[in-house]
């Protein structure tokens, strides 16, 4: 029976996310000829960015571009199927799990399925400043892998007054020219400061009244004093889980706030998987948040869940 004849199941998974975790699991378990039912509601972290980098063969592509190039390739196999619709539960039934869409409509009836991937991705908070919203995935960003390159040569700001900010100031060392913390009002430490100087990096302590888009990247208006140029700058977001379902089936969480999942993408709950951005292993401090290791971590999921479901049918 392949996917499309039963189009509420039962699936041998669920791969809830459209993203590259989600995406490279149905292609997995499409490989496998699994019945696989792909769910995406449309909110992909890095919605915001015009070009994705850092990953081989796809450095700079558009996120929508590869996204168009995954559905377009998952179309050839027979038993996975792609709904644009949101789960909005995710509940153990019998052996496996029940899984409600959206409204309950006869057009999204619960589907069931034996065992789920969850790839829901993580949602950012951004620092409440006017201005940055609109900069954010172009002139703002978090991440130098991604987005520092792009920046060479240029005067680049690191807002905050963490911790966090020498790590990233001293990434950038030798992609920018001149490099500034805005600590927007905050209290730097003595130790940072004195990091920071050594490694010629300016300071500015006021708070941060605006940004807006400018000829060179942004034009940073501060409280008091004058206004300061920059080609970019880098951001620490606050992250959380996008969709509730590890909340709510009570999966083991890390103090990062990602679902904590063995080397293979297995849960604490046994027939949930998780890949990608909200879910690593508790070797790690956080999730390595980047297109190809969301990818990779769908496809060590989606193997094992393969495995899993192997074992089962054909118990030795
Ligand atoms: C601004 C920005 C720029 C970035 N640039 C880069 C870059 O250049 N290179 C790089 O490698 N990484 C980049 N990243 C990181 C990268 O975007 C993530 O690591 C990657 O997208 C994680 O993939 P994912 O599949 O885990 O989650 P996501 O891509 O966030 O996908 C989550 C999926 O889950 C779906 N979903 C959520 N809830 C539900 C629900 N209830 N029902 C159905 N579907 C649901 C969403 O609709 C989406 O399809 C960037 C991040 C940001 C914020």
């Amino acid at each position: 029976m392949s996917a499309p004849d039963a189009p509420n199941g039962p699936f041998d998974t669920v791969v809830i996310g459209g993203g590259p975790a989600g995406l490279q699991a149905a292609l997995t378990l499409g490989r496998m000829h699994r019945r696989t039912l792909l769910l995406d509601s449309g909110e992909y972290r890095n919605a915001p960015a015009e070009h994705m980098h850092n990953f081989v063969t796809h450095d700079g592509t558009p996120p929508a571009e590869f996204r168009a190039a995954a559905r377009a390739e998952l179309a050839t196999y027979a038993t996975v199927t792609v709904r644009e619709v949101a789960a909005s539960a995710v509940v153990p039934d019998g052996e496996g799990f029940r899984v409600e869409l959206g409204v309950d409509t006869a057009a999204t009836a619960p589907v069931a399925a034996r065992t789920v991937v969850l790839a829901t991705g993580m949602r950012d908070t951004l620092p409440a400043i006017p201005g940055l919203e609109p900069l954010f995935g172009t002139v703002a960003a978090v991440c130098p892998y991604c987005h520092g390159h792009e920046l060479s040569g240029r005067h680049v700001a690191v807002l905050g007054s963490g911790p966090h900010v020498t790590r990233v100031a001293f990434l950038l060392e030798r992609i920018a020219s001149r490099r500034t913390v805005l600590a927007d009002g905050g209290e730097l430490d003595p130790g940072i400061r004195a990091q920071l100087a050594d490694a010629g990096v300016a300071i500015r302590t006021e708070p941060v009244k605006e940004l807006s888009p400018s000829a060179a990247g942004a034009t940073v208006s501060f409280a008091d004093g004058p206004d300061e140029e920059v080609g970019g700058l880098f951001v620490a977001a606050e992250f959380g889980q996008r969709a509730p379902f590890a909340e709510r089936l009570g999966l083991d969480l890390l103090p990062s706030g990602a679902v904590e999942v063995d080397a293979m993408g297995r849960t604490s709950v046994p027939g949930v998987f998780a890949a990608g951005d909200m879910a690593h292993t508790s070797a790690m401090p956080m999730p390595l948040a980047s297109v190809l290791t969301a990818a990779a971590s769908g496809l060590i999921a989606a193997a094992a869940l393969d495995g899993d479901l192997l074992a089962l049918d054909h118990p030795s």
